[in-house]
């Protein structure tokens, strides 16, 4: 099915992870990507090679202005998107009694304030076509807190209160914006984690078992393309069942 053949999508972060398997799956909808990575050029370059013709890789820091700009500017430039995945994220983890003010910052610059930016631009360039989708991955740990993660829960907390907060103020111009929540997936992100930690991760999710990338993205294909046109303001969780 080609479903997405007209859309032009930014997915952030596209370079590995879930934000990869976003990216191929929506390829595989018939959409064109934006790949954005911050540093593995030659990993978002392979990801690119597996997509639609007029797909293309753009380096970008979205904690940054400039970073979210070049992303922005890269979709104005090919007509403007008609989807935006904001997908990038880090966490930094530790107790929060011992947290820097750097560990704050970085965490939330990236997963928060760059989600804003971004999602600011996008609107812009979707206000004019009265129509557009954004999805914003968070996580289980910003809808229920998680102990060693406090920047990281409060920054992804930040980004479903923003996900409504569009959702009712973009109503109107049938622009839908909407939240994918994962528990725990087998990235980069979750690092070496040892066994005990990772049995107890299992134990807390009823399905018993790790996500993987591929079990996520078909929903962002869902929410970016037709069959979802009257689902806004939602925040969906993919997780084994972990938060219910
Ligand atoms: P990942 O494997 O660590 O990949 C992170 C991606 O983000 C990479 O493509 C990386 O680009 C990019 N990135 C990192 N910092 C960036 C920056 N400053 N500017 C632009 N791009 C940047 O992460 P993931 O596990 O796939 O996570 C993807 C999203 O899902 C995140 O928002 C995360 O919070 C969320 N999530 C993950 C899990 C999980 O268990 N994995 C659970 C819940 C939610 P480079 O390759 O160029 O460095």
């Amino acid at each position: 099915m080609s479903e997405l053949m007209e859309s032009l999508v930014v997915v952030t972060g596209a370079s590995r992870g879930i934000g990869r398997a976003i990216a191929l799956e929506l390829g595989r909808g018939g959409a064109r990507v934006i790949v954005g990575y911050r540093s593995a050029e030659q990993a978002a370059q392979e990801v690119v090679s597996q997509l639609p013709e007029g797909s293309v890789a753009v380096q970008a820091d979205v904690s940054t202005p400039e970073g979210a700009e070049a992303l922005l500017a890269a979709a104005e430039e090919l007509g403007g998107m008609t989807a935006l995945v904001n997908n990038a994220g880090i966490s930094d983890d530790g107790l929060a009694m011992s947290m820097t003010d750097e560990q704050w910052s970085r965490v939330l610059d990236l997963n928060a304030t760059g989600t804003f930016r971004m999602c600011r631009g996008a609107l812009k360039q979707m206000f004019r076509e009265r129509r557009g989708s954004i999805v914003n991955l968070v996580s289980v740990s910003g809808l229920r807190g998680n102990p060693g993660q406090a920047n990281y829960a409060a920054a992804k907390a930040a980004v479903i209160g923003l996900t409504r907060t569009l959702a009712r103020e973009m109503g109107r111009r049938s622009i839908r914006v909407n939240a994918v929540a994962p528990g725990p997936v087998e990235t980069d992100m979750l690092g070496d984690l040892d066994e005990r930690v990772l049995q107890g991760m299992k134990a807390a999710i009823p399905m018993r078992r790790l996500g993987t990338p591929e079990e996520i993205a078909p929903l962002v294909r869902f929410l970016v393309g037709p069959g979802s046109v009257y689902l806004t303001g939602q925040v969906i969780a993919v997780d084994g069942g972990m938060s219910c």
